[in-house]
């Protein structure tokens, strides 16, 4: 009686066999040796029967593994050339006769852009591209300048003349634009020099439901016009923090925000543009906890650690209210930053990111040598003394409750 012995097996399983446990909950790490894939991965015990282990995404069913009982090493979902496209909640389910486990992950564009080298906008540029070929475009740039007040008095310069050069493909894609390598032949002077090497960067509205033209072009505008507000604030911020670092003799070279320019195209079906100048090199995001350069290297680096000082300054300075996110660039020369300010927006200024990122800087900040050379507070809780030490006699025993940091207020 082969069902009876089964169902017999099945009571001694569950009175005898504790319920699978989990040993680590589901995690993504690199692949070793490919830059482009990731693998989520979680570890099972006390499995003593033969076992399923089904991976899933949105609910459908990604891999199924049959696996011996005992076996209890990892289980593992490789996800080769990852993009945005992989974005989800996984679900990773261990079912065998003695019981069953759920695990569910949220694969968000963070974690992602983290472990995989994305191609992102700028990403690893190699120096020198070919020269460009193609018909000059007349366009008019405009330069968002600042009066004393410069988070709440920005205006566009007049327009300048200026005629371009552009590549048909993009080499870049982020979230919501494209990025083209573009020759600058003429305009724009003293700011570039003739036949400089430049990024122009189209955001695609498309991608925001909107319908008719009017309002795809409206919403083009918009998003350019943005894009230049917080990146040229963001640069504003960084110029009063190099004044404040520069009076540190030991704080040495300070990172630049490079400025951005709007371009209006008027021959172009998508006729909002950004423009701004190249970057060579390697193209690097900085950690927002510390720094490293988010890659599979991890490299620490000068101009991360300032980054991040420079992320804690500006926090400190507008009480929590305003912070410069997604710091990345070439060394030290940085582009494609974005601002989150409280939920009102700080002083009449509203950034592009979430509020949350601001929560997320506090949680994460690790302070550096270069917070420290300027005085800066560390935001993290202090950890908790095991051991309290006894007052000395001499010193008036007065208990100030402190808060760490300046604490996240909403304005009035
Ligand atoms: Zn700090």
């Amino acid at each position: 009686m082969i069902i009876n012995d089964n169902i017999h097996f099945l009571y001694i399983c569950v009175y005898f066999f504790p319920v699978p446990r989990v040993v680590q909950r589901i995690q993504a790490v690199p692949v070793s040796g490919d830059p482009q894939s990731l693998s989520l991965g979680c570890q099972f015990t006390a499995v003593f029967t033969d076992y399923t282990v089904t991976w899933t995404r949105d609910g459908t069913v990604l891999a199924e593994i049959k696996r011996s009982a005992g076996d209890e090493s990892r289980v593992c979902l490789t996800i080769t050339k990852a993009s945005n496209k992989d974005l989800g909640k996984y679900r990773c389910s261990l079912l065998c006769s003695h019981g069953s486990v759920i695990l569910d992950y949220l694969l968000t564009y963070e974690v992602l852009s983290d472990i995989v080298i994305l191609a992102n906008p700028q990403k690893n540029i190699t120096a020198a591209p070919t020269e460009l070929v193609g018909e000059e475009e007349d366009v008019k740039c405009s330069c968002l300048l600042f009066k004393e007040d410069f988070l709440s008095e920005q205006y566009f310069d007049k327009n300048q003349p200026a005629s371009l050069v552009t590549e048909k493909e993009h080499f870049g894609e982020g979230m919501h634009r494209r990025a083209f390598r573009t020759r600058l032949k003429a305009g724009m002077v003293p700011v570039f020099t003739q036949g400089h090497h430049c990024v122009l960067k189209v955001h695609n509205a498309i991608s925001y439901g909107t319908q008719n033209n009017e309002e795809l072009v409206q919403k083009n505008y918009n998003l350019a016009v943005e894009e230049c507000h917080v990146q040229n604030t963001a640069r504003e911020y960084i110029k009063v923090w190099t004044a404040v670092a520069q009076t540190q003799d030991a704080f040495g070279e300070v990172p630049e925000i490079i400025p951005i320019y709007l371009v209006h195209r008027p021959s172009n079906d998508i006729p909002y543009a950004t423009l701004e100048e190249e970057l060579m090199g390697e193209f690097v995001k900085y950690s927002v906890r510390d720094g490293k350069e988010i890659n599979l290297k991890r490299n620490d680096s000068e101009a991360g650690q300032k980054c991040c000082t420079f992320q804690h300054w500006v926090y400190h300075k507008t009480e929590g209210n305003l912070l410069v996110t997604d710091m990345q660039g070439v060394g030290m020369r940085l582009t494609d930053v974005g601002i989150a300010t409280c939920k009102k927006g700080y002083k009449g200024f509203k950034g592009n990111c979430a509020t949350s990122f601001i929560d997320q800087f506090k949680a994460l900040h690790l302070c550096n040598k270069y917070c420290e050379i300027l005085g800066l507070k560390s935001l993290q809780p202090k950890p908790k003394k095991t051991v309290v030490p006894k007052p000395k006699p001499t010193q008036p025993v007065t208990k100030t409750k402190k808060t760490i940091g300046p604490t996240l207020k909403s304005k009035s």
